[in-house]
């Protein structure tokens, strides 16, 4: 096929326009690097060769030479509040929400920001107050949830109470078995000032909020026993049975010690083997156990501690054991040093190891909270004690 002269020039021309226009791409590129502070290269040198802080330095250099590059500023505040350095967080968001050109929706991002910030340094007040400037917002559930947290910590219940409905109310989790834990805390406060037409009022609303709080029932057990009525505290106390057995075991003293003050400790010995049967509870059977063992005998003690051992065995079920038959030995009897030394050991080993435990973050406590310490979660302790390392 022979070419033509003009089909010939084509060739040439087009490997003129590729080269013109990289020239214009690579120019492009200088030009915008150029752009770019120095500061921003040293600081992503100082990324490369792991110096945090130097790197932190040059970006926050970068964010004053040039006020627009936002996503900086945000990444910063929320690297000051990670490390603690609150005061610098809380100067990066103020200034961008102090900003008049921010469109609104990064304004109300640093509003947000500036709230956590207040929250994570203790300034309660004021972080409540950003976060109620969020009202209406993309922010809106979150920030309540902020709020939320604010008035559980402060033990604000009523308040609580309010703001958990306006959360619900924005489509979130129902809230109704926390806000029977701020009715049951309301109760408690009541009980403690002799006000028992309140407590009982909050109660009911507790078990309105929640029919299966065990908290309630508890609560007003001891309200009915306060009021020396001992058969409606009893029967309150066993309301549990049916709506969470798992909570008999914080129940199970005030039973007991309610059917000993109407002469019928054999009736409790008796709900308690009951409810043993049904569950394997080595805080349940040390209560047990020692009722027995105080009405019945260290004999029928012992029989109690062995029989539960063979079907669950614990720690707890072997230093019970071992006091009854430690009890049971005779005095002058040879190997009494030693089984005591037996009991020692294993009894310092249950208080080392027995602790009530969160499901949700692992606190271990010595007590039972109906509210983690730790990570704030109602109901997430044990309502026992668990043997772990
Ligand atoms: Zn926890």
């Amino acid at each position: 096929m022979e070419l033509e002269a003009w089909q010939l020039l084509v060739i040439p021309l087009f490997f003129g326009l590729g080269w013109i226009a990289a020239r214009v791409d690579i120019r492009h590129v200088m030009q915008e690097s150029r752009a770019v502070p120095r500061s921003y290269f040293k600081g992503l040198n100082y990324l490369l060769n792991e110096q945090p802080d130097q790197a932190i330095e040059a970006f926050l250099e970068v964010a004053r030479l040039d006020p627009d590059t936002l996503e900086l500023h945000f990444a910063l505040g929320a690297l000051f509040r990670r490390r603690g350095e609150l005061d610098r967080a809380i100067r990066i968001h103020q200034s961008l929400v102090d900003r008049a050109d921010l469109p609104q929706d990064q304004r109300m991002k640093a509003l947000y920001g500036l709230g956590e910030d207040f929250f994570k340094a203790g300034l309660l007040d004021r972080a409540e107050e950003v976060f109620q400037r969020l009202e209406g917002g993309v922010h809106a559930v979150d920030a309540l949830r902020k709020i939320l947290e604010i008035q559980v910590l402060t033990k604000d219940w009523q308040l609580a109470i309010v703001t958990a409905r306006r959360l619900e109310k924005l489509g979130y989790l129902s809230q109704n078995a926390d806000t029977a834990h701020y009715y049951c805390e309301l109760a408690a406060t009541a009980m403690l000032r002799g006000e028992q037409e309140d407590a009982r009022n909050f109660l009911k609303q507790a078990l309105r909020e929640n029919r299966r709080s065990a908290r309630a029932c508890i609560l007003q057990g001891d309200l009915d026993a306060q009021a020396a009525a001992l058969d409606a505290a009893i029967a309150s106390w066993r309301r549990i049975e049916e709506i969470n057995p798992a909570y008999l075991p914080i129940a199970a003293e005030r039973l007991i010690q309610a059917h000993g003050r109407l002469g019928r400790t054999e009736q409790a010995v008796h709900l308690l083997q009951s409810y043993l049967e049904q569950r394997p509870s080595p805080d349940l059977l040390h209560l047990l156990f020692q009722t027995v063992a105080e009405h019945q005998g260290w004999e029928a003690a012992r029989k109690l501690a062995a029989d539960e051992l063979r079907r669950n065995p614990s720690l707890r079920a072997l230093d019970d054991y071992l006091q009854a038959s430690n009890a049971l030995q005779p005095e002058s009897e040879d190997g009494k040093v030693e089984s005591h030394l037996a009991q020692d050991l294993v009894h310092a080993q249950v208080s080392r190891v027995a602790y009530y435990l969160c499901g949700d973050c692992g606190f271990k406590a010595r007590q039972f909270f109906w509210q983690c310490p730790a990570c704030a979660r109602w109901e997430s302790l044990s309502p026992e004690r668990v043997e772990h390392e």
